[in-house]
């Protein structure tokens, strides 16, 4: 059995999660409308793996017993300027991802809840591949430029991301 502490903070990244489904969502639309169909595919399948995370956290507060509460998703932002705000807005977006999971961890930590802490280490090491990916993309844009034939052939290599 959870702590109401650890199931609250589990309850509101469950929000935090579709968020981050939304937000990749309404960038897809962005990408789809300009033109971007591999951009929007890569998002599209990052929007479907952050309503995954809510859903691994879903299925743990019912493991333990607990009582999931779902609550409202912020709109997010409609406009986008191009691919590299995009991707720069997706790195800064997980940045603070990974600091609402550390300080879940650190709440974990202090309530001495071992399978929480357990659970939680799957998510500390999905953000340093989320950081990761995302920064890589930020370089490639920015060495081959925000527009052009360069852009399309990235474009391409997005698209080729499948769902995992
Ligand atoms: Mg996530």
């Amino acid at each position: 059995m959870i702590s109401k502490a650890i199931q609250n903070a589990i309850n509101e990244q469950i929000k935090n999660e579709m968020y981050s489904s939304y937000l990749y969502l309404a960038m897809a639309t962005y990408c789809a409308e300009e033109n971007l169909p591999g951009f929007a595919q890569w998002l599209h399948m990052q929007s479907k793996e952050e309503n995954e995370h809510a859903m691994k956290f879903y299925g743990y507060i019912h493991s333990q017993g607990g009582h999931v509460e779902l609550s409202v998703i912020d709109k997010p932002p409609v406009k986008f300027k191009s691919p590299l705000d995009i991707f720069t807005h997706v790195l800064d977006h997980e940045k603070k991802v990974t600091a609402m999971i550390h300080k879940l961890y650190e709440l974990a930590l202090k309530e001495k809840d071992y399978p929480t802490q357990i659970m939680l280490h799957w998510f500390i090491k999905e953000q340093v591949e989320e950081e990761e990916s995302a920064t890589q993309i930020i370089e490639k844009i920015r060495m081959i430029g925000d527009q052009g034939p360069a852009l399309i052939m990235l474009d391409r290599e997005l698209g080729s991301r499948k769902g995992d």
